[in-house]
């Protein structure tokens, strides 16, 4: 039976938070460092609560993508042991995995990922200067990043993709760098729309939209619209180069009509958009409960996805709102 809302979505593609904590403080995503505390995961989905999840969404509701995002997923305890786990479901259901990372702790880590079956990696970096990395990030660990993406071509995962947040007066001025530096990697490059969250000082006068990014790499490089079915990234290839790049348009172009996610956050609430409360029933206690049957969780998951709206408010409402932050959600 497939996932399906009161608009016909089909949501074949589960982003699951695994830890609400991040080891970087990043500017626009858990700039006040509130969060970043690494200990106390207690009301966290365990991993045996987590593989009930995804055995759920994969073999009764005809998930076919999996993510793992976080906070930082690859700084939860024992998280390869996880992937482990996670690998015999997938033998089974035939599902893709993927994780989105901030890469400082995946490169001992690459071997381990592609022998459990993950083929795709979505790793974030937003600068390809040491210096700017460290105001963005706040912590010096550019070169464990770079190096884990390098490697992460080496091994040929199926997909790699390098994630930039764009913010003006911040990287605009790098996207012609990064197409330079990467441009003969077979991999692809996004560029992100910034997007407001609750204390990351979003407004208008750091926002770049995607066409504007557009016409800047233009001016430097020609590119080939790629066309694709989902409209979450518009996609080119950079002609006369192995690159694709994508532009990630939520704010000036969202993509709701053809969104075919539903996050659930790391404590197990499920999240319909990226922008909307979550669910007030957590996951938790249900997958926690062996006398409750997988049927009641496929019907909770169900019922929850019909309340989910046609589209997320404008960002200047978004600006507003209060409750939303990447590191809880699971961005
Ligand atoms: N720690 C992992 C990472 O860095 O990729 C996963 C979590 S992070 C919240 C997921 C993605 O959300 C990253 O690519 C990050 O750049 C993006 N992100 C966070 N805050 C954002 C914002 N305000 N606007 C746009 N993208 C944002």
């Amino acid at each position: 039976m497939k996932l399906i809302d009161n608009f016909n979505r089909i949501h074949e593609y589960v982003r699951i938070s695994l830890i609400d904590k991040c080891n970087l403080n990043c500017i626009y995503c858990n700039p006040s460092n509130t969060l970043a505390k690494l200990e106390s995961n207690k009301s966290i989905l365990t991993y045996e609560e987590l593989y009930r999840l995804v055995k759920i969404l994969v073999r009764d509701l005809e998930v076919k993508k999996v993510r793992f995002t976080g906070g930082e997923p690859l700084i939860r305890k024992d998280v390869m042991k996880f992937f482990q786990m996670i690998s015999s479901l997938k033998n089974q259901y035939g599902f893709e995995i993927g994780i989105t990372t901030n890469g400082t702790h995946l490169l001992d880590k690459l071997d381990g990922l592609k022998k459990y079956g993950v083929e795709r990696l979505n790793i974030s970096l937003d600068t390809l200067k040491k210096t700017k990395f460290i105001a963005i990030t706040g912590k010096d660990l550019f070169n464990e990043t770079l190096s884990a993406i390098q490697k992460a071509i080496d091994l040929g995962f199926d997909s790699v993709k390098v994630n930039a947040v764009i913010i003006k007066n911040i990287n605009d001025d790098e996207l012609i760098k990064f197409i330079e530096y990467f441009k003969s990697y077979p991999i692809t490059l996004r560029f992100i729309e910034y997007m407001p969250f609750t204390g990351n000082q979003w407004d208008d006068s750091k926002f770049l939209s995607w066409s504007e990014m557009k016409y800047r790499i233009e001016e430097k490089y020609s590119l080939t619209e790629i066309e694709s079915d989902g409209k979450i990234s518009k996609d080119f290839f950079v002609n006369e180069s192995k690159l694709k790049i994508g532009f990630i348009s939520s704010i000036s172009d969202h993509f709701c009509d053809s969104c075919n996610r539903l996050r659930i956050t790391a404590s197990g609430q499920i999240k319909n958009c990226l922008f909307s409360n979550p669910s007030e029933v957590s996951l938790k206690s249900l997958l926690a409960d062996k006398s409750i049957a997988d049927d009641q969780i496929v019907r909770f998951i169900q019922s929850t996805l019909q309340s989910k709206w046609f589209k997320h408010p404008s960002a200047d409402e978004l600006a507003t709102l209060n409750q939303n932050n990447m590191m809880s959600i699971g961005g």
